[in-house]
């Protein structure tokens, strides 16, 4: 291995979970493979390779410069939409490049509908609707002058979509507030409808909402976590089992996170190790050295918490993880030498480290956990 690690990216997981998701929604309903914070992590390129070779041509992303990643990868027929920031330059950009993007402000709209006239060529819009989760989105009271603007100016924009975000649909906790958030989206569909204005495709859900609420599926879902083979929520998951016979999960994760051992020592009792006073040997115990930190995307937080595999064993991390290295206890195996794989994320022996585990070590949720992975980790395509 040249490199402190590598991320494995399974495509037949990808397959499997894919399969499962449309499936489950129907062939009526397309599934915008949603790889924004660097695909969850996994590398945009490699993980949107394998993506497009699944079958999927529509890419959902958070600003023009993922937008350019994808590009690089895909082929000609293949949506992508930007669903957060673009400022100007990149509007202009994107209309361009037949990129889609949402619109939650008139000064966005003006924006584009001059870029277009600018480039001789439509812009493709999505109007997001603020339904309730107050963070971006046309409010109802806005939502005429919207609908005027698009009628007078259609030559120039293209109504790719019409839609919304739920403000937790993972947690059922947040049932009212959600369903409310449907209502309003169907009322200003109406809206739109009566005006004449039909969106190409209505899109509102991410994967809880999917699973959760099948009447949020509409035309198109934006599908991240679960296409990655992880669950929103345990909730989530809780509810669809108890839906269907089969107790096994659908979905299988894609990620494998792996390093090796950099150093063996002995430390005898009594000893601090690593930084500080964060861990003192109790008794004589063996550490291995693994070239893993926290510029690498593990915690800090996992300090005296997180666990490794190592010969199909969990390992603790003691002490605190540092910048570029952590050290783990291996007391109890016995024939340890220097390169031997050390798993963060993936399978080894009869044993698994799931990134849901890590959550019950550290306050992260998984999303944060693969977000933080750092884009330098090379990322190698399996089957
Ligand atoms: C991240 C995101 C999604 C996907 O959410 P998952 O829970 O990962 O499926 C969908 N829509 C928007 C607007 C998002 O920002």
């Amino acid at each position: 291995m040249h490199t402190n690690s590598t991320i494995e990216l399974s495509l037949s997981a990808l397959k499997k979970n894919l399969y499962f998701l449309k499936r489950t929604f129907g062939r009526n309903v397309k599934i915008s493979s949603v790889v924004k914070g660097n695909a969850y992590g996994h590398g945009i390129r490699e993980f949107a390779t394998m993506a497009l070779h699944c079958g999927i041509n529509h890419f959902s992303v958070f600003d023009s410069h993922e937008a350019k990643k994808v590009k690089q990868v895909v082929k000609k027929n293949t949506e992508i939409m930007i669903m957060g920031f673009v400022d100007d330059e990149a509007i202009t950009w994107a209309i361009d490049h037949n990129v889609s993007f949402f619109v939650f402000e008139k000064d966005r709209l003006r924006k584009a509908i001059k870029a277009a006239k600018k480039l001789g060529k439509k812009a493709g819009v999505h109007i997001e609707v603020e339904t309730g989760m107050n963070r971006t989105g046309f409010g109802m009271r806005e939502i005429p002058g919207v609908i005027r603007l698009l009628q007078k100016e259609k030559e120039h924009v293209t109504l790719k979509g019409l839609c919304t975000h739920y403000a937790g649909a993972e947690s059922i906790a947040n049932y009212y507030r959600v369903t409310e958030q449907i209502k309003v989206f169907k009322k200003v569909h109406s809206q739109f409808n009566r005006e004449g204005l039909h969106p190409e495709t209505r899109h509102t859900a991410c994967s809880a909402a999917a699973m959760m609420y099948p009447e949020t599926r509409m035309d198109m879902v934006r599908i991240g976590i679960m296409q990655y083979g992880l669950w929103p929520s345990p909730e989530t998951f809780v509810s669809l089992l108890n839906k269907r016979k089969s107790k096994a999960d659908p979905l299988e994760r894609v990620i494998a996170w792996k390093s090796e051992v950099m150093s063996i020592k002995k430390v005898k009792a009594g000893d601090f190790i690593g930084y500080g006073t964060h861990f003192m040997a109790k008794q004589k115990v063996k550490i291995a050295i693994v070239p893993i930190g926290y510029s690498h995307g593990y915690s800090r937080s996992l300090s005296n918490q997180g666990r490794v595999l190592i010969h199909g064993r969990r390992c603790v991390v003691v002490g605190s993880v540092g910048m570029n290295m952590m050290i783990v206890d291996v007391s109890q195996i016995l024939d340890l030498k220097k390169g031997d794989e050390v798993v963060m994320i993936g399978a080894q022996g009869q044993d698994d480290m799931s990134v849901a585990s890590f959550s019950d070590y550290s306050d992260q949720l998984n999303y944060e956990l693969l977000a933080r992975l750092s884009r330098d980790i090379p990322r190698k395509i399996v089957d």
